[in-house]
């Protein structure tokens, strides 16, 4: 599904944010990519949904080499990517069904599709209630999920998540990694970038760890040493 093959960026200004980095996380895949803020979490994001190109390397989505796609492909391999932020980046006008139907306008469904697909996807994550509410009117956790059922509702393969529970408490912070783990069950292959090892230290999940660039782990979080 993703896999880098020694990939290093270095930015415009000189500042190299990742150094030969290689791994590949497959089919079906639920891991974190964890790492102290500076590290090149957001980098090797950006490499994924191909906001950013690699330097030197290759890095592959979904069997596509991106080193070697057109442009004009580019919107085409990232409607296989459901990304999820920190903020969740909520139209504030508009409702949460036109905020979750926003990727299926912009792709052309009908209009019948589209409510079928928004009430399937609010659905999951619990907020059917709240189609009709604008953002304002939710809490820091429904508006994460709000942001998720907007990242699932044209089933994307892959979902990529950068600080998703970054603004949440660690009740709301585990009930998102749990929808995570609910799609993930479902086959999406799942990539979710924390600097919050408090959360995923109590799970057993493959953890790749970045430092100062380099991914100097790829194991499971259960085997971590505490003191670290
Ligand atoms: P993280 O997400 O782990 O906090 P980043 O990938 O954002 O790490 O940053 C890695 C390094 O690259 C940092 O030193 C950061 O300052 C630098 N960096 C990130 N984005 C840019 C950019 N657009 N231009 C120059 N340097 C950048
Ligand atoms: P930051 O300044 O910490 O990078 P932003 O809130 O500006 O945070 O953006 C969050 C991230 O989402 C950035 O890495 C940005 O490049 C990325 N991003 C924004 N829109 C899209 C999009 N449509 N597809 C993929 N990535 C996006």
């Amino acid at each position: 599904m993703i896999k880098f093959e020694q990939v290093s960026k270095t930015y415009p200004g000189g500042q190299q944010a990742l150094r030969k980095v290689s791994f590949h996380i497959e089919p079906g895949e639920m891991a974190f990519l964890t790492g102290h803020s500076g590290a090149g979490k957001s980098t090797l994001l950006k490499l994924i949904s191909i906001m950013e190109r690699p330097t030197v390397g290759q890095v592959f989505i979904n069997g596509h080499n991106l080193n070697k796609i057109h442009r004009r492909q580019i919107a085409f391999i990232r409607r296989d990517i459901g990304m999820i932020f920190q903020s969740h980046q909520l139209l504030m006008e508009k409702t949460v069904f036109d905020n979750v139907a926003l990727p299926l306008v912009i792709e052309g469904y009908s209009r019948k599709e589209t409510t079928k697909r928004v009430h399937a996807a609010l659905e999951m994550v619990g907020l059917r209630d709240k189609i009709r509410s604008l953002p304002i009117m939710l809490s820091g956790g429904e508006a994460q999920r709000v942001g998720i059922a907007r990242a699932v509702v044209n089933k994307p393969p892959l979902l990529l998540a950068d600080e998703p529970t970054g603004n949440l408490d660690p009740k709301l912070s585990m009930e998102i990694i749990r929808l995570f783990e609910d799609f993930n069950q479902a086959g999406v292959s799942v990539f979710i970038a924390t600097h919050d090892l408090g959360l995923i230290a109590r799970m057993k999940y493959r953890s790749l760890t970045l430092k100062q660039g380099q991914m100097i782990t790829d194991g499971l979080s259960e085997d971590w040493d505490s003191s670290e």
